[in-house]
């Protein structure tokens, strides 16, 4: 059997205990990786994806949870000295946790709080995250990357979660700044920007997405699970994509080509 791409390195994926960043991590202990799941649940709640995990990687070692906030500074330097006290070494960063506007509200009724809330988690968190492992990552041997996970609201605005699209913007922006910054060190960077992906974050709009769906919004025609952004992911960490960085990959279905076909 070849040798997995993971084998005898560490990833951490932030808010994956649950949806898209559980499923990342279920892929990457298949491919041999330490996995740290992070999550603000207690570790009692994080059982059964600790468990999933372990038995995905075959060794009871391979995986631990760290319960951080990473909109907190305070979480976030909790995550690193958990990973630095652990392992040491950090080949694979996954900035996965996010949370969509509260309510969806009218971007003209957004107030800071509200703002700074979305934002303080799904960038200025991640940003910070980021360049705390970044020694980690620069002085790392062998490949290493360092994922952001945005979406299609990175370019569609909707009125209705201005907070979430900024952020994802943001989180565009990120990706070639750490690309440029982190490239000289080997440290490849990408963007991965899923479309309708269903999870906990899309049930309570299911029922609109599924007429939406039908109707004809995506060229594929079906919602994304959570497996076909793990799939894509593992394309980056086995080396598919190293002569890229600082490079979007869409996970929609099509989504981005299909506005002027409506
Ligand atoms: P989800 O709600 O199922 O999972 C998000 C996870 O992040 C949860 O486990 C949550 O507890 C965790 N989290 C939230 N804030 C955190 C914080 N401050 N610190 C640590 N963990 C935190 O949602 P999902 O759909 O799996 O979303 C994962 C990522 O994918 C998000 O960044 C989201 O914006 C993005 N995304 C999702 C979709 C979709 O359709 N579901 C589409 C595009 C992008």
């Amino acid at each position: 059997m070849p040798e997995r791409s993971g084998a005898g390195k560490v990833a951490l994926v932030t808010g994956s205990t649950a949806g898209i960043g559980r499923a990342m991590a279920l892929a990457l202990a298949a491919e041999g990786f330490s996995v740290v799941l992070n999550g603000r649940r207690a570790e009692a709640e994080a059982k059964a994806a600790l468990s999933e995990v372990r038995s995905a990687g075959g060794d009871e070692n391979s995986c631990i949870y760290a319960r951080a906030d990473v909109s907190l500074e305070t979480g976030r330097e909790a995550l690193f000295e958990a990973v630095r006290a652990r392992f040491g070494r950090l080949d694979v960063l996954v900035n996965n946790a996010g949370i969509s506007t509260e309510g969806r509200r009218d971007m003209l009724d957004l107030t800071e709080e509200a703002m700074l809330r979305v934002l303080r988690t799904n960038l200025i968190g991640p940003f910070l995250l980021s360049s705390r492992f970044s020694d980690l990552l620069m002085n790392g041997e062998g490949a290493r990357y360092m994922v952001n996970i945005s979406s299609i609201s990175a370019y569609l605005p909707s009125v209705n979660r201005a907070d979430y699209c900024l952020s994802k913007a943001g989180m565009a922006m990120m990706t070639k700044l750490f690309a440029a910054r982190l490239a000289p060190y080997g440290v490849r960077v990408f963007e991965i920007r899923p479309g309708i992906v269903r999870t906990d974050m899309t049930a309570p709009v299911a029922e609109r997405y599924d007429r939406l769906i039908d109707a004809g919004l995506l060229p594929l025609g079906r919602w994304g699970e959570p497996g076909d952004v793990a799939r894509a992911l593992v394309a980056v960490v086995r080396g598919h994509h190293d002569y890229s960085t600082g490079e979007v990959i869409n996970v929609d279905g099509g989504f981005q080509i299909s506005r002027g076909a409506l």
